[in-house]
């Protein structure tokens, strides 16, 4: 089984279009475990051949904030422990909450953001972020460049968009006014995958509250009816909500989740969960009441 190590972008690029259906490497964090278990067919006779690892790429281990646009680009192979690095764990508060419940130390030191966004699990820890903040990811191949919305990315589950051949470049999102934050829910403390998962966002100057759920769908799931509620009752300024708009909000975002039952819990508790999750980073966001 070759291992290609291309260490820059433009190698990458040339190499997976000369290996049509070679498998992309970053952390091998994803990777490995489903090579290791036989869900993707490697190796002697099997198709794909070849692996194209991009961890030695420095253009994709990057991340650069735009004063201007108010933007923060990261680059796809940035790790979970770098995302909780300073500034940027202040700069994106809630991408660096969820880093911190991401696996072991072990893992945050080899997975990154895009290969979290690569597998797509609709448990992914980054993903609810990324879809509360309204993300662009910077795809690249042989043909070119395209930005897609983080959503049009994420299209089931462990399926995205990509094209054959298509790297993962970076990720942008905004710098918010405001307060985020991100609550999971698993079976125990630490190494969990999600059994649902929450990320809120707030902004002042656009005067909006934006709430993505994990684990409850097939991909991660905005709550439109939740946002245009809370921007209506929320006071940006003051930071006040009332208590029955909280329990109001926490109803209207568990409506719009689809659980399933599996065998990490049931629909039912998950839509309790998100129910919970989304009342307390409300009032989190909001922690007085109004006079
Ligand atoms: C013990 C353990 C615990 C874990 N705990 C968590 C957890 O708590 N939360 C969580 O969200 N995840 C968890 N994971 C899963 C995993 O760590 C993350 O999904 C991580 O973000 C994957 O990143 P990676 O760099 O290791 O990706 P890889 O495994 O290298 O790749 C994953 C997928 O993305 C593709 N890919 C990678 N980079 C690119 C790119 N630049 N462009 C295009 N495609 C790309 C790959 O081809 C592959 O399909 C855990 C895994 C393990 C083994």
């Amino acid at each position: 089984m070759p291992v290609l190590t291309p260490v820059s972008l433009d190698d990458a690029v040339r190499l997976l279009d000369a290996h049509p259906g070679a498998l992309v490497l970053a952390g091998g964090t994803d990777l490995m475990v489903e090579i290791n278990e036989g869900h993707r067919p490697i190796g002697s006779g099997g198709d794909p051949t070849v692996v194209v690892a991009v961890d030695r790429i420095a253009e994709l281990r990057t991340w650069t904030v735009d004063r201007g646009a108010d933007t923060v680009t990261i680059g796809a192979g940035v790790t979970y422990r770098e995302l909780l690095d300073e500034p940027l764990a202040s700069l994106l508060p809630a991408l660096a909450e969820a880093s911190r419940t991401v696996g072991s130390p072990q893992i945050r030191n080899a997975g990154t953001l895009g290969g979290n966004l690569g597998t797509c699990s609709p448990a992914g820890d980054g993903l609810p972020v990324l879809s509360a903040l309204d993300a662009v990811v910077h795809l690249v191949s042989a043909a070119g460049r395209r930005d897609v919305d983080v959503h049009d990315l994420m299209v089931g589950v462990k399926r995205t968009s990509l094209a054959p051949g298509e790297l993962i470049e970076s990720i942008t999102v905004p710098l918010l006014d405001g307060w985020q934050g991100y609550s999971k829910v698993g079976v125990r403390n630490a190494m969990v995958i999600a059994t649902a998962s929450a990320c809120l966002v707030t902004d002042r100057s656009s005067r909006t509250v934006r709430i993505a759920l994990g684990s409850v769908a097939p991909t991660v799931v905005r709550c439109p009816d939740a946002e245009a509620f809370a921007a209506g009752v929320v006071d940006h300024d003051a930071r006040t909500v009332p208590d029955d708009a909280v329990a109001r909000f926490g109803e209207l975002v568990a409506a719009t989740s689809r659980p399933i039952d599996d065998h990490r819990s049931t629909a039912a508790y998950r839509r309790h969960a998100v129910e919970v999750m989304a009342r307390r980073l409300l009032r989190r966001a909001f922690p007085g009441r109004p006079a």
